[in-house]
């Protein structure tokens, strides 16, 4: 398959951009680097399968030739980013998404959509499955982010009702391991980061909140089966364990943990005796937050399998080499 990844120079692109190239495919990665970074992507830049394009997917993505498919991550993604680039984060979701799903249509390419747990806000029911509708402050400063990317399904969703493009959209969640910016903001590259740096843990709130972090293997192995699943006729049932490929899946991993035992977790797994401090919770900030992954069981025979200890293990290693330590 010949394969455009937008966002490919970002944490989860990078993974995806390896997996499909070990997998035999052709790679066209596109990305502004507004919060990617080109040392994601360095080690492929001399396979004659991959090709790096500079690119900001608000302006028309032109290309010669066939394409087989579009994944479209592109997105700031770590809460510190989309609230330092609110517009852009909502462009590439609305004008970007158009884009992209303009370039597939002419093409007649499959497209994937990288979704997000965020579309459920601050969730009144957990754990999350795809037939919750959400509870997001549309305008409140994560908005950006979750409208964005609510937007992006809608027209996604528009394209495959419209134009019968043959559509899919994962909902990641939390999702860490190497190649994760050090400074990209989000819990675990901080607490780990502070850990060995010996700096206190910066817990928000009273760390009673919850997230489900998913090991990047499994979430890119979730992600490869969604492309690579044959399409199916997409039954519009009423109940979401009627719905097929074409709407969306959960990916993530069902383990909740409160941030405060992960903040303890880390700083056993470190070895550090950094202390924790407690600061104001970011506003809306989800309290709860854990995927119901009875869909992708069911359509893709996929669950994670890496444990939060081992995943744990590879990205203190990965930070500690970071940090020449
Ligand atoms: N968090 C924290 N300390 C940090 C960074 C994040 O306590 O240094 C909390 C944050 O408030 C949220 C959870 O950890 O409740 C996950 O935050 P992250 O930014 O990783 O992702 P989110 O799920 O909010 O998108």
């Amino acid at each position: 398959m010949r394969i455009i990844v937008t966002g490919g120079a970002g944490f989860l692109g990078r993974h995806l951009c390896a997996k499909m190239l070990s997998l035999g495919h052709e790679v066209l990665c596109v990305d502004n680097l507004l919060t990617g970074r080109r040392e994601n992507i360095e080690e492929f830049e001399q396979n004659s399968a991959f090709r790096f394009f500079l690119h900001d997917v608000t302006t028309p993505f032109v290309l010669d030739g066939p394409v087989n498919a579009v994944v479209h991550m592109a997105c700031p993604a770590s809460p510190p980013d989309y609230l330092r680039y609110p517009i852009q984060t909502l462009e590439v979701g609305t004008i970007g998404t158009r884009n992209m799903l303009e370039l597939a249509r002419a093409k007649g390419a499959r497209f994937l959509l990288t979704s997000t747990s965020e579309v459920y806000g601050d969730p009144t029911v957990n754990p999350q499955s795809e037939e919750y509708w959400g509870n997001v402050n549309p305008i409140g400063p994560r908005s950006v982010y979750d409208e964005s990317k609510r937007a992006s399904e809608a027209l996604t969703m528009a394209y495959r009702r419209a134009h019968g493009l043959d559509t899919r959209i994962a909902r990641i969640f939390n999702t860490y391991g190497p190649w994760m910016r050090p400074d990209d903001g989000r819990v675990i590259s901080n607490f780990v980061m502070q850990a060995l740096q010996g700096k206190e843990l910066t817990i928000y709130g009273d760390g009673s909140q919850t997230r489900s972090f998913c090991y990047v293997t499994d979430l890119v192995e979730g992600l490869v089966r969604m492309l690579l699943a044959e399409s199916d006729s997409g039954a519009a049932g009423a109940s979401g364990s009627e719905w097929g490929i074409n709407y969306p899946v959960n990916l993530g991993n069902p383990r909740e943990e409160k941030v405060v035992d992960v903040a303890r977790i880390i700083t056993q797994m470190t070895g550090s005796s950094s202390p924790v401090k407690f600061h104001p919770l970011p506003t809306d900030d989800p309290k709860l937050r854990c995927p119901d992954i009875s869909r992708a069981r069911r359509l893709l025979r996929w669950e994670p399998i890496v444990s939060l200890e081992e995943g744990l293990t590879a990205v203190i290693k990965y930070f500690r080499k970071c940090l020449g330590s």
